[in-house]
């Protein structure tokens, strides 16, 4: 055998995947089809959100050993690799203002400081907001701003240091599994078996599972994200204590914003992205796509005048492409392959699958290694897909 465990992927979920084998003393080889670091996939760039103050508990309850994760991180690597913010979930109270009581009793039952805000108290408590009666929130005080690039360079150092192989430059063209035993990972020049297989894809996932006879309900989508002006150059500033927010107004999209950290003097205020796009020909957008991506980026405007009346909204100063994997209902999906126990699965993160990456990796190293799961996942496998979309076997 090459390796008791082989990882394809070399994005967040993978590197963590890798990262927990080595620490456990497992034999591995992580393979990336490009030479890394590369912004051809979802890892990439200098800033995510981190938070506990999520809706849904199957996420809120992993956000405790994450964040502990990343900091033991930060320090085992001498890089920073969080820094603490406050992140605002602000919701229209008429449509969904019992989605602040539930984070809030998510908060609660985790411990984690937190505050509940009126719309009413914005400007005054956070000049740079204009105050909106509709609004209700709480803050996430034990949040913060994760630095993707720095992540995934201290993963893949720590990683190499335990023992661990990273193959970039090396697309898996197919697998084999020849039994519960044995796989076989398909590369251009040679055949590479294992016991058991990661497969933590992001959005190419479908391509590679052709050759399992699997399509998962997941699409890769184009991911815009825009940088705005701050008038007084300083207000918005996340050294300054300015929070990123979440402001989920009437109807089905949702903003989200991190004060100025990348770029100095600007902001980055986006909308979630629905382009489906071939991940091999990211840039491809169809005319319609691009109509439908300037519209949006019109609503976006006009939502920052009414929330940030020191943005200037005329147009944004910077627009940076990235990709998704979009579920079809929005939630992960880590679960076996349905036909092998030895392939294991971790995709559909959905726009928001890089805090959670040190628990999901260890999920699915536990999965691959015979070990029981360490959280209950089972809302968020593939099961849930039996009587609704189907998965194509
Ligand atoms: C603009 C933007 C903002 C986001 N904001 C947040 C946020 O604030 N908070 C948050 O938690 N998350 C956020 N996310 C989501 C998060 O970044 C992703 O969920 C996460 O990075 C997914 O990581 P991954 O490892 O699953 O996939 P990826 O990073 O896509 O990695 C997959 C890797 O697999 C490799 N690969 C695929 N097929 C093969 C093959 N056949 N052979 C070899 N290699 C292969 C690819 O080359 C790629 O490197 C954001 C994403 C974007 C794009």
């Amino acid at each position: 055998m090459d390796a008791e465990v082989i990882v394809v992927g070399a994005g967040v979920n993978g590197l963590w995947s890798g990262y927990h084998l080595a620490s456990q003393g497992i034999k591995s080889i992580v393979f990336d089809q490009f030479p890394l670091p590369h912004t051809r996939g979802s890892s990439h760039g200098q800033s995510r959100l981190t938070r506990t103050s999520l809706v849904k508990k199957v996420y809120a309850d992993i956000m405790p050993e994450c964040h502990e994760r990343w900091r033991k991180l930060q320090e085992l690597s001498g890089r920073e690799l969080l820094v603490p913010m406050g992140v605002f979930s602000l919701y229209n109270i008429e449509e969904r203002g019992g989605d602040v009581d539930t984070s809030v009793a998510n908060l609660k039952s985790l411990k984690i400081q937190h505050e509940v805000i009126g719309g009413e108290e914005l400007s005054t408590r956070f000049p740079g907001f204009s105050s909106n009666r509709e609004f209700r929130g709480v803050l996430d005080k034990e949040a913060g701003l994760l630095k993707p690039e720095s992540c995934l360079l201290a993963l893949q150092e720590l990683y190499r240091k335990q023992g661990g192989k990273i193959c970039d430059c090396t697309p898996v063209t197919g697998i084999r599994v020849v039994n519960d035993s044995k796989v076989e990972v398909i590369t251009k020049n040679k055949v590479y078996t294992c016991k058991s297989l990661i497969l933590t894809c992001g959005p190419y996932i479908n391509h590679l599972l052709s050759s399992l006879n699997l399509k998962l309900p997941v699409e890769p989508v184009r991911a815009l994200a825009y940088y705005w002006t701050d008038k007084t150059g300083h207000k918005y500033n996340l050294r300054e204590g300015f929070p990123s927010s979440f402001l989920h107004p009437v109807g089905k999209t949702y903003l989200y914003t991190l004060p100025s950290f990348e770029y100095p003097g600007l902001m980055k205020i986006c909308y979630h992205c629905e382009a489906t796009i071939d991940p091999y020909q990211r840039d491809k957008v169809s005319p319609e796509d691009q109509a439908a991506e300037q519209a949006k980026l019109e609503w976006l405007k006009s939502e920052i005048v009414k929330h940030f009346p020191d943005i200037d909204a005329t147009d944004p100063a910077i627009t940076e492409v990235c990709m998704l994997t979009e579920s079809v209902d929005k939630n992960y999906m880590i679960d076996f392959h349905p036909k092998h126990k030895n392939v294991i699965i971790g995709t559909g993160f959905s726009g928001r699958g890089f805090k959670t990456a040190p628990v999901v990796g260890r999920t699915l190293v536990a999965m691959a290694t015979g070990k029981p799961q360490p959280y209950n996942m089972e809302s968020i496998s593939l099961k849930r897909f039996r009587d609704g979309p189907k998965l194509e076997l």
